[in-house]
């Protein structure tokens, strides 16, 4: 039996009384979320709106039972409910607050859409009403800030205008005559959206009466989606708490770079300079302190009965790269030889000077056979990293004995 759809002459009816038709008993479907047995309910007539042209579908009650989910199920509406009707006669309440959103949400793509079609001749081939956020996919090329704001102002224009809204019916010739924006070839009687001297558009949706009820719309971003250009909106409340949140966040972050809202830009991009002129100064400084250190070092270790001065050290806390200019400095000084390890990162870094004579690859690689690691080098410089960054101390110690047996070696 086919379902009579309130909402499709009356979208604000949102309280009805209906005869039930059929009741089953459907198992659990994960995929709608639902975890428990249901029942699937269909009535003579209703006011919920099931999930379809990319309008999700209503919640409420229909009596006791609480509406989890509605289906359009071609000629017949199935309510997905909690727990069977008490008797043959049901009173059914739709969420209204949800129902209204999505109304407003609806309509408003209606006339966004038809904007980005009249102005700049970007038709729209797909609409998304989402929790948060509404979006339209446009074909053409991409739309730029120009069109984005201008489509914006003209469907706020019409939405201060107040327009009605009307349903009309008709063939899809008498449609096609009238002047509707999107051709359809479907037999029959079709249900099509007019706002007056905006848009006439087939639908089988919920839409508000007058444009005014839209309350106001706003473009927000658009982005590149396969082929088109996914733009999104906000409409009516969604709008108006976008709004809100904007400006707090705007004012939270101006609060942090203690600037009014209006100079967070230019006060993000100070930030940024004095940060990147940070960076340079801290990483020249760096630099200094190695230079000076490994001068030090070169200069309390006594050189061996060789000539040769080994210097080794254990670094805790330090940026990375400091323990490299560090050895590298070293190395630099004649016949010294560098030894390092990182507390708790686990690197190790051996450099000589060319003259000290040993082999600091063929040194690294027999402290990470012994510890666990890996890396390696050249004769002059090698690195790594051990497994276990707590044993620096060992390795460093491991390798100033190696280093003694080369010299036996040699
Ligand atoms: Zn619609």
């Amino acid at each position: 039996m086919k379902t009579y759809r309130i909402y499709y002459d009356d979208a604000y009816e949102r309280e009805f009384t209906a005869r039930v038709v059929h009741c089953e008993l459907l198992p659990p479907d994960v995929n709608a979320g639902i975890t428990t047995q249901v029942l699937g309910l269909v009535l003579d007539r209703t006011a919920f709106y099931p999930t379809s042209g990319g309008q999700p579908n209503d919640l409420g009650k229909i009596g006791d039972a609480s509406v989890l989910d509605v289906r359009d199920e071609g000629d017949e509406i199935i309510h997905i409910v909690d727990r069977r009707p008490d008797g043959p006669d049901v009173l059914g309440c739709v969420n209204w607050p949800r129902r209204f959103d999505h109304m407003q949400q609806h309509t408003g793509q209606h006339l966004l859409s038809a904007m980005f079609q009249e102005r700049y001749g970007r038709p729209t081939v797909s609409f998304h009403l989402g929790t948060e956020l509404s979006t339209i996919d446009l074909r053409g090329p991409e739309p730029n800030e120009e069109i984005l704001e201008g489509a914006e102002r003209a469907a706020n224009k019409v939405i201060f205008e107040d327009r009605p809204i009307n349903v009309r019916y008709g063939t899809a010739r008498d449609l096609a005559e009238l002047g509707v924006r999107k051709e359809v070839e479907r037999p029959g009687i079709l249900r099509a959206i007019e706002i007056a001297g905006a848009d006439l558009q087939p639908c089988g949706g919920t839409h508000v009466k007058t444009t005014g009820q839209i309350g106001t719309l706003l473009v927000r971003r658009c982005a590149k989606m396969r082929q088109d250009w996914r733009v999104e909106f906000v409409c009516g409340g969604r709008a108006e708490r976008a709004a809100r949140q904007d400006f707090l966040l705007l004012r939270a972050a101006a609060e942090k770079l203690g600037c009014a809202p209006e100079e967070l830009v230019r006060a993000a991009e100070r930030t940024l300079t004095e940060r990147d002129a940070n960076f340079k100064r801290t990483r020249a400084l760096l630099e200094r302190v190695a230079e000076i250190e490994a001068a030090e070092a070169v200069l309390e270790a006594a050189p061996g009965s060789d000539g040769i001065r080994l210097i080794h050290r254990v670094f805790k806390d330090v940026e990375p790269e400091f323990q490299g200019q560090f050895a590298t400095r070293v190395a630099k000084a004649e016949r010294s030889i560098a030894l390092t390890a990182g507390l708790g990162s686990g690197h190790i870094l051996f450099a000589q000077h060319p003259a000290a004579g040993k082999d600091m690859n063929a040194a690294l690689k027999q402290v990470l056979a012994k510890l666990g690691g890996k890396g390696g080098g050249t004769r002059d410089f090698a690195r790594g990293r051990l497994d276990d960054p707590a044993q620096a101390e060992e390795a460093l110690a491991l390798a100033r004995d190696m280093l003694s047996g080369q010299e036996r070696a040699v």
